[in-house]
């Protein structure tokens, strides 16, 4: 299976900035045919514009976050079913700062997870450690922990994501050691082939934090990695080319 490197563009751009950000892309990528697979992940408000930009070429289009329920009286939310409407094929679901910032749970991001499984849409599973926890020597646990509680149970292979992301990386220009990287995530496919049994070697497990031109090929290279999921870098197009690029 071919690496997937997707952007989290998060809170960033105004309407101009993401039309020009995924007109660049969609030329530049064309050039380039990089031996991944591509997605970028624009705010909700932006989906719609960036998934015409971006019709008709190989760059997926994904949302950030979707709602545990299908539809209903939950104001300011967003569902699967209308994600995947707009022509989105991924979502990312329990990011270290929707669980910060909105105290999302692992039985949440499961239950999530679940509803994005039925809207047809492919989960990317975040999941990390903050520093605390590694300086104690925590970060397997937790990291299992997590994958456990919000993993749906006994789901399929192929249709599963998951993003390793230590949080103390994301967005601060630390990036885990390439030893650290292929500890935890050859720890996550151990711990996913309890989880969605066969087939679990093909669950692609993307690495994030920090990915930058200049470490990309090292992080990309390590055993388990099956991608990158790209915060910063994502907004330069030539740089995320670049990482994109970098796959082995
Ligand atoms: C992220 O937010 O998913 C991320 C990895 O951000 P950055 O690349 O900026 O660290």
């Amino acid at each position: 299976m071919k690496p997937l490197i997707a952007g989290n563009w998060k809170m960033n751009g105004l309407a101009a900035d993401a039309r020009a950000l995924a007109e660049d892309l969609k030329a530049s990528s064309q050039a380039a045919g990089p031996a991944c697979e591509l997605l970028v992940c624009p705010p909700f408000l932006h989906v719609p514009l960036v998934a015409e930009i971006l019709g008709g070429s190989s760059i997926h289009v994904g949302g950030q976050d979707c709602h545990a329920t299908a539809s209903g009286a939950h104001t300011g939310d967003t569902s699967g079913a209308m994600l995947r409407d707009l022509g989105c094929s991924h979502v990312i679901l329990g990011h270290s700062e929707r669980r910060a910032d909105h105290g999302e749970s692992d039985a949440l991001i499961r239950a999530k997870a679940e509803a994005a499984l039925a809207a047809g849409l492919v989960p990317i599973v975040c999941v990390g450690e903050t520093a605390g926890e590694r300086s104690s020597g925590q970060a397997l646990t937790v990291i299992a922990r997590q994958l456990k509680g919000s993993v749906p149970v006994g789901m399929a292979a192929e249709r599963l994501v998951v993003a390793y992301e230590p949080v103390w990386a994301i967005g601060t220009g630390d990036t885990a050691t390439p030893g650290d990287v292929a500890e935890v995530h050859n720890e996550i496919r151990r711990v996913l082939a309890g989880l969605v049994g066969e087939g679990s070697d093909q669950v692609r497990i993307l690495y994030g934090g920090s990915v930058k031109p200049e470490n990309a090929a090292e992080l990309l290279a390590q055993s388990n990695v099956g991608g990158a999921l790209v915060g910063g870098a994502s907004l330069k197009p030539q740089d995320f080319l670049a990482i994109a690029a970098s796959c082995p």
